[in-house]
């Protein structure tokens, strides 16, 4: 390993040394107001390597080139982690480090943002201290594409405080199940694609609740979207959800049998379509264990475990229902998985026959059953499948949650950390629905960062009477609007499809899109297209131009993933299950219900409004992942793809938002109060308004007037300083 000597950057006369609270103290002149810790470290001979940890030290700010250089000096060094101001950002390295053991959480606790190098557990060491200090409730949000390192990063910010906040031994109970929900979720939620080998198909806010001693004491999980149309479908190259390979490969004999199944995914229909049953970095043996240990963690009995798999088991047989028959009439070519169905889901092998066949109608007051043809007893079937599948994954959500709900009332009042890992930003060759409201989410998500971090930084300015030079961003608000506008919205579109009886199709879904949104600058078709353009869109797709770049949306499918329809004979006979999991799942109410049900699309803008209030409420850090390459291999670090995520994720202009301003804020009585012993004029009791003290003690220590600022709103009283004294180029906190 490479000694490396640590240069602390030259602070003028100001002298540092380690202060009461974690910060630093300076003595004998003016303060600096300062925490001069962001290091530069250079190698031994003298070459700087590394370069800086802090992109606000940069010397050439603006520069975009010195930015993505910077991060590859510190990539190659294995130095994944920089900051802007208190923006994490990370650069995954597809290989482990010696960087996340107990030590390294040990150095990280309590200890200033800036004493130590950039890290993941900084971060979480800062809002859990905030939220300690201030008693205010605080969010992380990961970001960054798919197979940057969000679910990395979330689980190392768990493990964080697992391992370095008090427990008692209830307490251990809790951090337990926090730690071993995850392997769970991800059997069931996360799945082999082209961009990431354990890639997380449903997004996921976790709260972590605290008590009054800073205990973790328990937690709550919202998921989000779950990608369904996987468990009856997946791309070439592609897996289906890994609980299905765990039981395979990973299930004892015994079981296996009585489920029914056999040791080789190849014999399952849903397995198959992607031809890619194993994948190098996934044992899915040793993870069916870890995974049977957490269920037994998060507290299921032996029969719960059953009765969970005996449904997964059960979605592997419906995919193996074959149809046959003649005059386009569908009927079951062979009982053995109606065998098999009917005793795992717990009903009756002829209704469920009857009902994967025919379709309840009725006509004139009477029920009859109408003959399904082979494509729609097909898709009758995989709606099936996916709606068992959804429904187990949200009950099982409910189930954890459960097992995380706190009891105890002499502690009710907890302060909360959340943690929001959610799928990144997606483009593949073929786009559909999902990846629609994937990135529509991400939308969302960029929104709310420009509303936390540019924009109220700006206003603040402005609030104060402070002189700003505007920074250019690109806001996204356009795009966000151009998705879920009401009634002028693509949802609102679709939905309106959805509903509208005779001839509706994708196709036009597509022709509406093209009249009512057609001239957005956001939006392309082909027939909108230019010559250029069109060569590379099919007549089936619309173009979005995203704040991250354009993707082409196939509208195949668009209308039946939006219904996300079940008959309603399927609904009865899951109804009747004598699976206790399908007995919650599945209820009699929902089939009196004559309200149609909201749209999948409806539903999801709804969840993210909910999130984004959630988040609002709340005081953010953020952690922008990035992916180095696309072939997830260790050491490569493609610039043109850094490059292309520096420029979405707004990175340039946080860094110019952050050098902008002012970096070291504070309320005038606690200024006052920190630094009055510099000055004879306040050192003793100043008497009048802490503003004046301030002004009077600024003064007298001979800042310059651009150095500092003094903010004049009566509810945000601060004090802006610049960087310390003598007009130094770089940044200082
Ligand atoms: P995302 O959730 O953003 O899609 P993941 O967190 O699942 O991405 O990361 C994808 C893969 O990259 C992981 O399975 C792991 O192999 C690797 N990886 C991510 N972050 C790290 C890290 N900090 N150290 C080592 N490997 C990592
Ligand atoms: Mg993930």
């Amino acid at each position: 390993m490479m000694e490396l000597r640590i240069q602390l950057i030259p602070t003028g006369e100001i002298i540092l040394s380690p202060g009461k609270n974690g910060e630093n103290y300076c003595h004998g002149c003016k303060p600096p107001l300062v925490l001069l810790v962001p290091l530069h470290v250079v190698a031994s001979d003298g070459v700087d390597r590394v370069g800086v940890q802090d992109f606000v030290l940069l010397e050439n700010f603006t520069s975009e080139a010195a930015f993505i250089e910077n991060l590859r000096k510190r990539f190659k060094e294995n130095l994944i982690y920089t900051y802007i101001g208190s923006v994490l950002v990370s650069v995954n390295p597809y290989k482990d480090l010696e960087i996340y053991n107990k030590n390294h959480m040990q150095r990280y606790r309590g200890v200033n943002f800036y004493e130590v190098s950039p890290h993941i557990y900084a971060v979480g060491d800062n809002s859990y201290r905030s939220m300690r200090t201030e008693r205010k409730d605080q969010c992380i949000l990961i970001s960054g594409e798919s197979g940057a390192g969000k679910t990395e990063a979330s689980k190392k910010i768990l493990q964080y405080y697992a391992v370095t906040c008090p427990a008692s031994e209830q307490v251990q109970t809790v951090k337990d199940r926090l730690l071993q929900s995850n392997p769970v979720l991800e059997a069931f939620g996360n799945a082999k694609t082209l961009r990431n080998d354990n890639s997380s198909r449903f997004g996921k806010y976790m709260d972590i609740q605290f008590d009054f001693k800073g205990a973790p004491v328990g937690g709550h999980i919202i998921n989000y979207l779950l990608e369904k149309s996987r468990v009856v479908h997946q791309n070439h190259g592609e897996r289906n959800f890994h609980i299905f390979y765990q039981l395979i490969e990973g299930g004892e004999e015994d079981l296996l049998r009585g489920l029914g199944l056999e040791r080789n995914p190849q014999q399952y229909q849903y397995l198959v379509k992607g031809n890619c049953p194993k994948v190098s970095s996934i044992n899915d043996r040793t993870d069916w264990k870890t995974v049977r240990k957490a269920l037994t963690v998060i507290g299921f009995d032996e029969d719960e475990v059953e009765e969970l798999l005996n449904i997964i088991a059960s979605v592997l047989h419906l995919g193996n229902v074959q149809y046959g028959g003649e005059d386009g009439v569908a009927c079951i070519t062979s009982d053995t998985q109606i065998k098999y169905l009917a005793r795992l889901l717990g009903v009756n092998g002829t209704v469920l026959t009857e009902a994967l066949t025919h379709k309840k109608i009725i006509a004139k007051g009477e029920e009859l059953m109408s003959p399904l043809n082979l494509e729609q007893a097909s898709s009758a079937r995989d709606a099936l499948s996916k709606a068992v599948y959804g429904r187990t994954f949200t009950w099982l959500v409910n189930k954890i949650n459960a097992s995380l709900t706190y009891t105890d009332d002499s502690c009710k009042h907890y302060s909360v950390i959340g943690l929001l890992d959610i799928y990144g930003f997606e483009v593949f060759q073929h786009n559909s629905f999902e990846q629609f409201c994937i990135n529509y989410c991400n939308e969302k998500l960029q929104q709310l960062f420009i509303e936390l971090t540019l924009k109220s930084e700006q206003e603040e300015y402005e609030a104060e009477g402070i002189t700003w030079e505007p920074v250019q961003y690109f806001n996204n608000k356009i795009i966000c609007d151009l998705v879920e506008e009401k009634f002028k919205g693509i949802i609102s579109i679709l939905d309106e499809e959805c509903l509208r009886p005779g001839d509706a199709s994708d196709l036009t879904f597509l022709e509406k899109l093209e009249d009512t949104v057609g001239g957005h600058p956001h939006f392309v078709t082909h027939k909108l297209a230019d010559t250029k353009t069109r060569k590379v869109m099919s007549r089936e797709e619309f173009r979005l131009l995203h704040y991250a770049g354009e993707v082409n949306y196939n509208v195949n499918g668009f209308l039946d993933k939006n219904n996300d329809l079940l008959f309603r004979n399927l609904k009865e006979v899951m109804c009747m299950s004598e699976n206790k999991i399908l007995n919650q799942c599945f209820n009699r109410e929902e089939l009196s219900d004559k309200k149609r049900p909201e749209t999948a699309a409806t539903q999801f803008k709804a969840s993210l409004a909910k999130l984004m209030e959630i988040l609002m409420s709340k005081e953010p850090s953020y952690v922008r992942c990035m992916k180095p390459n696309d072939s997830k291999q260790a050491g490569r670090f493609d610039e043109v793809l850094i490059r292309h995520q520096v420029k979405y994720l707004g990175l340039m202009e946080n860094l110019r938002v952050r050098r902008a301003g002012f970096a070291y804020r504070r309320r005038y009585e606690l200024f006052l109060q920190r630094y009055k012993s510099l000055c004879p004029d306040t050192w003793a009791n100043w008497q009048g308004k802490a503003f004046d003290g301030v002004a009077t003690l600024v003064k007298h220590l001979g800042y310059k007037p651009e150095e500092y600022k003094l903010g004049r709103s009566a509810t945000h009283t601060h004090t802006h300083l610049h960087s310390p004294p003598g007009g130094k180029k770089y940044w200082v906190w």
